[in-house]
């Protein structure tokens, strides 16, 4: 097996150890990014130089007895989270010359571990999609089949991964973006507790909503990096004040005794792709063999989670967005082009017309967002202005609160929650641009998470005959990624689907 082909875990003993150093595992990643990235596009910015820099200082400090499990480990990064001085596009036009002067938390977290921050990202703009094609920079390919989107909005980060360009990466997941990518690239992404991950440096989205977390190839590698991550932070007043335990790498290998795990019947029903099905029954029938029991329960809220969440996300982005007016952010309009517009207009006899301010807030809005965003934008407007927020937003956070009471009752009777991330596997480049309705329900399984702030992993379970990969999802309650990621580390001991290789031609 090559260097890139071992799990995190495994390279950070083989650094330990001194068998390998981090020049030669990050010039091995960047080997993979050359070789590779040309066909699938998951990287929108990489500094070999850069890396290889990091990687020399992160062997210098081995050298000196550090022993940080991350130190020397290369972690690809979402271009959402703040680098200082460096590039943070979040994939749009708005954002292409953007050069935060801080660090976000889990960047300074990654840097404090020593990880060797290896590249930038692809994504869908401002993390709305699921596909990454909403992304104003670059496609992004899933490396089982290029004709096919890698999921999103963490595309690039999980094709990153499963191309082994980059053995961790950093996603974000707002209403799936990390799980639903995972599950359709066969990797792992853990979707953590609301507040588990600071997002102080991270470009909201919707901020109720929003949390970073881990993609990796197998669980312990995902917890590794989680575990770096993870934790309160003084800049981040909704970061949760609860830590994670200090064994938790160790205690993965601790089978759950008596696991209860709960579904929703209707969550392998109608709708729901038959490879799809058959591939988390059989994930099921797997655990029981393990020794869990299945119990059949009810979400039955469930299905107003989508329309709940295509209310409270725009709202949320709709506020979020409005500090882009080519003042206080992002990309401005030419004022000399705005004069002249508006000149013309007065020639051509216009009389009730903008300030040039006001228009230049307009112009440098319509150019440097895309569609995707825009749509957003007006959704949310819409359905926070007077006479419809109580009719929309008010009542989807009524809704929002009967999810939440639906798991926890779910959970008072079952430990976590098994099912699919998404109903179908990955799809076709371009299938849904004209349809952003048949897009949002690609969301139909992750968005209940966000919505209830409670963690979810992703990982793989099967293939389609086409050779596709199709996702698990184990939902669990507030804080439980112990028992997440031990369960998840439980099955893939007793499968070898995460072994698989994307790209089987090209890699060795
Ligand atoms: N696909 C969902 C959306 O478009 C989720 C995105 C995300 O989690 N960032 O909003």
């Amino acid at each position: 097996m090559s260097l890139t082909q071992q799990s995190a875990v495994e390279q950070s003993r083989l650094l330990a150890s001194g068998e390998v150093s981090s020049r030669e595992l990050t010039q091995a990643y960047l080997d993979n990014i050359a070789s590779r990235d040309s066909e699938v596009g998951a990287f929108l910015r990489v500094d070999p130089d850069a890396a290889l820099t990091q990687a020399d200082a992160a062997d210098a400090k081995r050298k000196e007895g550090e022993t940080s499990p991350l130190l020397g480990l290369p972690v690809a990064v979402k271009d959402i989270l703040c680098e200082r001085d460096q590039l943070t596009t979040c994939a749009s036009r708005m954002l292409a010359e953007f050069r935060p002067p801080y660090d976000s938390t889990v960047v300074a977290k990654l840097r404090a571990a020593g990880a060797v921050l290896l590249g930038r990202t692809n994504m869908d703009e401002f993390a709305m999609g699921g596909s990454t094609e909403h992304s104003a920079m670059q496609l992004t390919r899933n490396p089982w089949d290029t004709t096919r989107s890698p999921g999103g909005s963490s595309g690039g980060a999980a094709a990153a991964v499963a191309a082994d360009m980059a053995p961790l990466s950093i996603g974000t997941d707002t209403g799936g973006s990390i799980r639903q990518p995972a599950g359709l690239c066969g990797v792992v992404g853990l979707k953590p507790t609301y507040g588990r991950v600071s997002r102080f440096g991270l470009i909201a989205f919707a901020s109720s909503l929003d949390q970073v977390g881990p993609l990796a190839r197998i669980v312990p590698d995902a917890a590794l990096l989680f575990q770096a991550i993870a934790g309160h932070d003084v800049h981040d007043s909704t970061s949760l004040n609860e830590s994670l335990p200090n064994d938790l790498l160790d205690s993965l290998s601790q089978p759950l005794k008596g696991l209860r795990l709960g579904y929703v019947e209707e969550h392998l029903g109608e709708g729901v792709d038959a490879e799809v099905r058959s591939a988390v029954e059989t994930a099921m029938t797997q655990y029981e063999s393990l020794g869990a029991t299945m119990v059949k329960l009810e979400l039955p809220h469930s299905k107003y989670a989508v329309a709940t969440y295509y209310v409270i996300a725009p709202c949320e982005a709709s506020s979020n967005l409005a500090r882009y007016d080519g003042v206080h952010y992002g990309h401005r309009s030419s004022v000399a082009e705005v004069e002249q517009e508006l000149a013309s207009e007065r020639a051509a006899g216009a009389t009730a017309i903008d300030s040039t301010l006001v228009r230049m807030y307009r112009n440098s809005r319509t150019e440097a967002f895309g569609a995707e965003v825009k749509r957003r934008i007006m959704l949310g407007t819409y359905a926070l202005s007077a006479g419809y927020y109580d009719a929309y937003y008010l009542k989807a956070l009524k809704v929002r609160r009967l999810i939440r009471q639906d798991y926890d009752k779910a959970f008072e009777q079952v430990d976590l929650l098994v099912g699919p991330v998404t109903a179908a596997p990955a799809m076709k480049l371009g299938s849904l641009d004209d349809d952003p309705l048949a897009m949002y329900l690609v969301d139909l399984f992750t968005v209940g998470a966000n919505l209830a702030g409670i963690p979810a992993l992703s990982l793989p379970c099967g293939f389609t005959e086409s050779g596709l990969p199709i996702g698990l999802q184990l939902q669990g309650p507030p804080l439980a990624e112990p028992s997440l990621l031990r369960a998840g580390t439980m099955y893939q001991n007793a499968t070898d689907w995460h072994t698989r290789r994307a790209l089987g031609k090209t890699t060795p």
